[in-house]
């Protein structure tokens, strides 16, 4: 059994014109009427596939094929139809027609599911509209924070607002939330976002785990002097103290070559930022993340270290503030090996890889098993109009995804 490639290529062409940016791009938002239009594109092509179909109090889109046990748990399985501002073709928009594709094969075939099998396209995963994300995948499960709904974006449209206006009933949210047990796994096919599978010339990835990211925010304080006529020895520079800690930064995360830890100084605001005035204060962020959660611990504690060192060597004093501390979410062992038995069997090299970036399914992690399938993107170009997939690939990622139903099905 396997995916008709047309079929997909052209839910891919119809999906890029909603919201379409320049040549390739997409500008699609959160709980928009553009979301609205692709969630009705998308709607019909689940209805080709045998699923009814609804968009629930949260403003997901869910196609269901009934199986023949409906007390069984759900296979789920999706991504999301909302896209960056300034965004491309595939992110998010590969899990969700790579899953349809899935669907429409097995009813073609008319392969008998005992269980239910749903397809989800969760609302604003990409979280830039109200500066949070992954709202429709946390909600299903009852996980929402109090300022959830309060949050503005830069028209100062309420997100309770926003879901008024898609048709969403937020006083019934309940309603639309999963009990505990009625979900059996969860699988997301996603383009990689990174440039590991691109320049390992392989068109598919395992997901090892999505690795959490520690954020902080360091502020040095030094003192302002004339760049004239301070001598070297007694200044308080805090740039030249913020550059050590960028460097030391990157010294720390690539001491085990090879090794999938990142870290970066992503910003740095500079005070007086005069060229003749001695740098007083810095503040710059930190972005630390590892798939594997006590060697992050044990490179925090590496930075701290060397923030002291670097803060006394300089005169500053310092501060670090964490903002969001993230544990890593593994992938289920035996959906890993259902995928990779796929792959076998397609006779695809599949590395396992960490994913950087999170996904609706590290809110389903909480739920339930989940497993991920990667598909090359080239140069590993993402949030940005150049991102791109080929067809080629998207259709293998889609064989292995409808593999890996089966297998789980078959269970
Ligand atoms: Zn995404």
């Amino acid at each position: 059994m396997t995916i008709n490639n047309d079929r997909l290529k052209s839910y891919f062409e119809a999906m890029s014109l909603i919201g379409k940016l320049g040549e390739t791009g997409t500008c699609r938002p959160a709980h928009s009427p553009l979301e609205k239009e692709a969630f009705e594109l998308a709607s019909s092509w689940m209805k080709d596939a045998g699923m009814v179909t609804r968009i629930d109090n949260f403003g997901n889109l869910i196609g269901r094929l009934e199986g023949s046990n409906k007390e069984l748990p759900v296979l789920m399985m999706g991504s999301h139809l909302d896209s960056q501002p300034y965004g491309g073709r595939f992110d998010g928009v590969a899990g969700v027609l790579c899953a349809i594709e899935v669907v429409r094969t097995l009813t073609e075939n008319r392969f008998p599911n005992e269980r239910s099998i749903e397809v989800v396209s969760f609302a604003d995963e990409e979280g830039w509209r109200f500066n949070k994300g992954l709202f429709g995948s946390r909600g299903i499960l009852g996980r929402l924070d109090e300022k959830d709904l309060t949050r503005t974006d830069q028209d100062g449209i309420t997100r309770a607002q926003a879901l008024k206006e898609f048709g969403c009933d937020i006083t019934r949210f309940k309603e639309s939330e999963y009990a505990p047990g009625s979900i059996y796994c969860f699988l997301e096919l996603h383009i990689e976002q990174g440039p590991v599978l691109d320049l390992a010339n392989l068109p598919i990835g395992v997901v090892s785990g999505i690795s959490g990211p520690l954020w902080w925010t360091v502020q040095l304080k030094g003192m302002a002097g004339h760049t004239g006529s301070v001598p070297m020895p007694i200044r308080k520079d805090a740039l030249l103290g913020a550059a050590k800690i960028i460097v030391a930064v990157n010294e720390i995360v690539t001491q085990v070559p090879g090794a999938p830890t990142v870290g970066t100084v992503g910003t740095i605001n500079v005070f007086p930022a005069s060229r003749n005035i001695i740098p007083e204060e810095v503040t710059l962020t930190v972005d630390l993340r590892d798939i594997d959660l006590h060697r992050r611990n044990m490179y925090e504690k590496q930075l701290r270290d060397r923030i002291g060192e670097i803060a006394k060597m300089h005169h500053l004093t310092y501060e670090i503030s964490e903002d969001t501390n993230n544990e890593p979410r593994y992938c289920a062992d035996w959906i890993k090996g259902c995928i990779h038995d796929t792959c076998r069997e397609m006779q695809l090299e599949a590395p396992e890889l960490m994913s950087g970036p999170f996904h609706d399914a590290m809110a389903l992690s909480y739920a339930c098993d989940y497993g991920m399938i990667f598909v090359r993107c080239k140069d590993g170009i993402s949030h940005n109009p150049l991102e791109f997939s080929s067809d080629a690939d998207l259709a293998t990622g889609a064989n292995v995804l409808l593999g890996t139903v089966i297998k789980i099905l078959n269970k």
